[in-house]
């Protein structure tokens, strides 16, 4: 059996990055930049007034107060997109626009509410600061200043800062094609009733949808039964996308044939078995498609927790590589245990768990279903304790090693 931390190196090891691809602004919601952004221009790209007011020299009111205004003779309104080529004299103001150019000469702006107009003499009540209410080129961003970075998850802001620098379109790393295929002939869909002896194929939905988190292009296959044949023609006809996972068949049954049905279609066997509790069974193989090209394939066990686990473990972080994300997993915390932990193993166990904060400490409250069919602890779980290999009993209050969850559902604040 192989040791965990050595199978997620070769699982990483096995991992390549896609070819980037360029898509436009609007669709890049959610995926990696694969390029660092340069600033095109300076934001503010030009000296502007951020309020609706008037523009003038600050020498020309340094003697203005209430007893004593001082008028400017007001020569035009430069409205926001316009500029002024006329140039300020002593003694005159534009009245300008918020976002407008300032006009050359002004080094200051005055607020509409705070200036008396009177034909085209506007009267002023007290002497401006100099630059008051300036915005100066480049004072936010220099023009050929990196903004993002290669690596960087895209979001709203992203998508700001690209459509400020006039980026249409935006070079991403593409999502991953993944095929999810579940093998059993227990397995019915969820659309079918339940007949005795029958169960749902939850797995399908639950590997697409983990899929499908990180931006995955991810096509339910669904159901296939027992059969070789099946299991082969299936594996066969899905060989050209980039990850392949597929449930059930991996153990040591009479009915198990997953693993031949990968070496039969060329795949070449990584490693099978890892000390993991849930999830020993995980099969790791690859497929070289050309030259350069693989495609990874996750043969996890039929139990739904443990497939959530080689997903959480080994699939994320396999995917988020392979699509450029800088941060391949969730990164452990520290939280002192809520119950004792009794179960011990030669394996390291996840065990589905409850995380919560209170006064600065992490509480993690181990989930009372741990069986790797258990479904209750998948629901109820925002973490995985992870409990080394043959640990003694961790008593209530000892500090553990957690692992955080993406929040879903119910945990959602
Ligand atoms: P296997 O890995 O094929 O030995 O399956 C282990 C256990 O997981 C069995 O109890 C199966 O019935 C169950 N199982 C297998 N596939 C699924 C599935 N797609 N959804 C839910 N349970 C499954
Ligand atoms: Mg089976």
């Amino acid at each position: 059996m192989l040791d965990p931390d050595e199978a997620k190196r070769i699982v990483l090891e096995h991992t390549q990055l896609k070819a980037p691809l360029s898509i436009d602004l609007e669709e890049s919601l959610g995926f990696v930049l694969a390029e660092d952004v340069q600033a095109t221009c300076s934001v503010p790209a030009f000296d502007n007034s951020a309020m609706d007011g008037y523009a003038m020299r600050t020498g020309d009111l340094v003697y203005a107060s209430e007893v004593a205004p001082v008028s400017l003779k007001m020569i035009d309104f430069i409205a926001a997109g316009d500029r002024s080529l006329q140039p300020l004299e002593q003694g005159e103001c534009f009245q300008i626009a918020t976002g407008a150019e300032l006009p050359c000469g002004a080094d200051t702006i005055v607020m509409k509410e705070q200036a008396r107009a009177e034909g085209d003499r506007i009267w002023f009540m007290k002497a401006p600061q100099k630059s008051q209410h300036v915005r100066y080129k480049g004072e936010d961003i220099q023009e050929g200043q990196i903004v993002l970075s290669r690596g960087e998850k895209i979001g709203p802001s992203q998508i700001t800062l690209l459509a400020a620098f006039g980026y249409s379109r935006v070079l991403v790393q593409p999502p991953l094609n993944v095929v999810v295929i579940t093998t059993g002939s227990e397995l019915v869909d969820v659309d079918q009733p339940l007949e005795p002896g029958k169960i749902r194929d939850v797995n399908s939905y639950m590997l697409a949808a983990l899929a499908r988190e990180e931006q995955c292009n991810a096509h339910r296959v669904g159901i296939i039964k027992d059969d070789p044949r099946l299991i082969y023609e299936v594996l066969n006809s899905h060989i050209q996308v980039d990850l392949i996972l597929i449930t059930g068949g991996v153990s040591m049954g009479e009915r198990d044939f997953v693993k031949d049905a990968l070496i039969e279609i060329g795949a070449e066997e990584i490693f099978w078995k890892v000390r993991i509790k849930p999830g020993k069974p995980f099969y790791f193989a690859i497929r070289r498609r050309g030259e350069n090209e693989k495609t990874l394939i996750f043969g996890l066990p039929g139990n739904p927790a443990a497939g959530y686990i080689i997903f959480e473990e080994y699939a994320r972080p396999s995917i988020r590589k392979a699509m450029g994300r800088r941060r391949l997993e969730n990164p452990f915390i520290t939280a002192e245990l809520d119950f004792d932990i009794t179960e011990q193993s030669d394996r390291r166990q996840f065990i589905r768990a409850f995380l919560r904060k209170d006064q600065n400490q992490f509480h993690v409250a181990p989930l009372p279903v741990q069986g790797s069919h258990s479904l209750s602890s998948l629901a109820g779980a925002n973490a995985l304790v992870v409990v080394p290999e043959n640990e003694e009993i961790l008593p209530k209050g000892t500090s553990v090693k957690v692992r955080p969850l993406n929040p879903t559902g119910a945990m959602e604040l």
